[in-house]
């Protein structure tokens, strides 16, 4: 670090990477606020915002020297323009003509680029780079739909040298700041910084011919000559794969030492004798398979030891995740604890309620469930259950979260469900005990690189096998005129005493539209199509009773075609339904067919799916195709996330994803597993205590709160 450095009522003598962006030079409050809208407040922050693209400007031309068929930049200026067509705004054909000092005149085309009339004006000076063509009718060079960059008039040659002739960074813009100007500033920025100590230990960099920080930072922003483009704009040049890398390397410490810490808080040592085995066996409906088997192991495991079980239990809809919590809760409930199950929604946390109320009755367990619509008086009584240490089991939504639910002694938090939850809620449940056990299931199965960084600081268990007797479903695909086929198949499988489900789309929002939709197709059904057959009903506006009843006929063979809106897509369990049509399949993501879809195939005949569809686009047709393709709740989830994205796929920020500036979690996913390794193995075995000294503090500074790697 070298040179002192002070900021000084808004003047700062020396730039380093903690100054405001609004000390730089040409940033004023109006930008600054612009950049802070993005989470860019100091020099730092604009550093860490890289370009998504490069540009190679070096091959630069005379408008008479461009030859067709090539890539090239050339800067001109604009002679006029023009805009034709229908609707021209918004789908006209956008035209300008260019031309330099050789007189040759170019003409860009941009189809739908009616709004690029407010853009371009003429005398203006610009550089445009793309494919160059030759349009023989009109007898004049064009460009289709090419980059371009607006140079204004009165740059100086210095800060024009920074935007052609050379590998050009492309940035997104930042509300009214162009890749042109947060590239100014970035450059300007680098030029005044002082380089500081790189924080990455020598002995890490050094294997991985990791280029210093310094460097890396600078060729991301600003490749040098020789840079090979096609690799930066794959993100995989040196300077690039250091930042990611470092990235994930201080996230993964972040994790390592968090987990590390978990290891060494006291907890319950939950005694596991015979008696209490015993009470395990006479709970258990049917004989566990020896996935389940093996991982009660590993909970029971955790359990006895004195320091606070984190573990996640993974595996795939229907592999029989419930009765494994359901193990877990009596050994806790026999050492004379409380347990608490949290699940997402209330269908998913009423049919936990069933269930657990059903298993564990036996044993003579109070059983209490706990959910946003139950009256207020109701709550109060139910509260004051849990607070007496009366209630065993307590399952509910998030309102089991409520400040003023609290427990007699809650020694195990089941959460279900988990990545619908923040971080900060399983800590809330969490510290209504005292240190508890903690076990979190998912049914949505995580790509193994994600759940590690998701879950880092949690064990994991894995159910890989399902119950003995099923077959994989069968799917199949068919086209909104394809439905009578659907029907007609549906119709054998009922005249085989077999039951089946008819789902509609809800819109999260519209469960009203959708319950509408569902109505009307009941009584298409049931009046029209299967006359002689009986068709229930059921959607999210009925009430619970009626939503009860409903499964109840269900579930005992009275109903025989269930026509649904997908309330059922959770916690819904009919061994005899081995039939499920999905209209309008298009609008369902991935992840919640591949949950539908688990609905049927829960006994041991054959099972099948059935995908109708209306309109596709390309993405509704590579989901569809994926579901005929496979019944691998890994593999639909990886495909889901590579459809959707990180983002998408987990919903919001509060899902724990961290927020990461250079990575990419999926394009890098194999970064992040040689970072996970290093940092792994820096945390366990650093090479100095010194060392690990630094890091700790340099995560702290730098790198807790945009993790979530808060400590409590
Ligand atoms: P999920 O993992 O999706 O929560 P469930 O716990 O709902 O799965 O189990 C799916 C169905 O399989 C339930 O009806 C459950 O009773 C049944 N089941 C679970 N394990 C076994 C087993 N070992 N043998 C037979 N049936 C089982
Ligand atoms: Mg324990």
């Amino acid at each position: 670090m070298g040179i002192v450095h002070w900021h000084f009522a808004g003047a700062s003598l020396a730039m380093d990477l903690t100054t405001p962006l609004t000390y730089v030079k040409g940033i004023g409050p109006a930008r600054a606020a612009m950049l802070q809208a993005k989470g860019l407040v100091t020099v730092e922050d604009l550093l860490g915002y890289v370009p998504f693209r490069y540009e190679d400007r070096s091959n630069m031309k005379t408008v008479a020297q461009l030859a067709p068929g090539e890539m090239a930049t050339v800067i001109a200026e604009v002679r006029a323009v023009k805009v034709s067509g229908f609707r021209r705004r918004t789908l006209g054909l956008f035209e300008a003509r260019f031309s330099d000092a050789s007189r040759v005149t170019l003409v860009g085309k941009w189809f739908h680029g009616g709004y690029l009339a407010n853009v371009f004006a003429e005398g203006m000076r610009v550089a445009l780079y793309g494919k160059v063509e030759f349009d023989s009718y009109a007898g004049e060079l064009t460009m289709l739909h090419p980059e371009f960059e607006i140079l204004s008039g009165e740059d100086d040659d210095a800060e024009s040298s920074l935007h052609v002739g050379r590998v050009v960074p492309i940035y997104e813009a930042v509300a009214k700041l162009t890749t042109r100007v947060l590239r100014a500033f970035t450059h300007r920025v680098l030029a005044e910084l002082t380089p500081e100590e790189d924080c990455l230990p020598e002995h890490i960099r050094r294997p991985l011919k990791l280029p210093d920080r310094w460097t890396a930072i600078r060729d991301t922003h600003f490749p040098p000559p020789d840079s090979d483009l096609r690799l930066l704009n794959a993100f995989r040049s040196p300077a690039q794969f250091r930042l990611i890398f470092e990235e994930f390397f201080w996230l993964e410490c972040g994790v390592a030492l968090k987990r590390s810490r978990a290891r060494t808080l006291p907890g319950i040592a939950f005694e596991l004798n015979d008696r209490v085995r015993e009470k395990v066996k006479a709970m258990l409906p049917f004989k566990p398979t020896g996935a389940q088997k093996r991982v009660l192991g590993e909970i029971a495991g955790d359990m006895k030891e004195a320091r606070p079980m984190n573990r996640l239990l993974q595996g795939d809809v229907g592999c029989g995740k419930t009765i494994v919590a359901a193990e877990a809760a009596v050994i806790a409930i026999e050492n004379g604890y409380q347990v608490a199950v949290l699940a997402p929604t209330e269908i998913l946390a009423t049919q936990h309620g069933l269930y657990f109320k059903e298993i564990l009755s036996k044993l003579g367990y109070v059983t209490v469930l706990l959910t946003g619509s139950f009256g207020s008086r109701e709550k109060t009584q139910l509260k004051k259950l849990v607070a007496e240490g009366l209630a065993h089991v307590v399952i509910g939504t998030h309102a089991l979260l409520e400040k003023n639910v609290e427990f007699q002694r809650l020694g195990l938090a089941i959460i279900d469900e988990q990545h619908r939850f923040g971080v900060l809620q399983r800590l809330g449940l969490v510290q209504k005990g005292l240190h508890p056990d903690v076990l979190v299931m998912t049914a949505t199965p995580i790509p193994r690189t994600l759940a590690m960084t998701l879950y880092g600081d949690l064990d994991v268990s894995v159910i890989d096998e399902l119950p003995p007797g099923r077959k994989p479903i069968l799917t199949k695909h068919y086209t909104a005129d394809g439905v009578e086929q659907a029907y007609s198949f549906l119709k054998s499988q009922i005249d085989q005493g077999r039951q089946a489900y008819v789902v509609y789309p809800v819109i999260e929002e519209s469960e009203t539209q959708a319950m509408k939709a569902a109505e009307k197709m009941y009584q298409h059904l049931s009046r029209e199509v299967f006359p002689t057959l009986t068709v229930g009903l059921m959607h999210g506006r009925l009430g619970a009773d009626e939503k009860e009843a409903a499964m109840r006929r269900f579930k005992e063979g009275h109903i025989q075609i269930l026509v649904s809106t997908t309330v059922i897509e959770v916690g819904v369990d009919v061994p005899n339904a081995t039939v499920m049509v999905v209209e309008q399949a298009e609008r369902f993501g991935l992840a919640q067919l591949h949950q539908l879809r688990g609905r049927v195939g829960r006994g041991a005949a054959q099972s099948y799916c059935i995908l109708v569809t209306e309109k596709m686009n390309d993405a509704a047709r590579e989901r569809i195709r994926t579901l005929v393709e496979s019944t691998d709740g890994f593999y639909i989830s990886e495909m889901d996330l590579k459809l959707r994205g990180p983002g998408e796929f987990f919903g919001t920020k509060q899902a724990g994803l961290p927020s990461l500036r250079v990575a990419n979690i999926l394009r890098d996913a194999e970064i992040l597993e040689v970072a996970r390794r290093e940092a792994v193995d820096f945390i366990a075995r650093p090479p100095s205590q010194e060392a690990l000294r630094r890091a700790v503090a340099y995560i702290r500074d730098h790198w807790q709160r945009r993790y979530g790697l808060v400590t409590v």
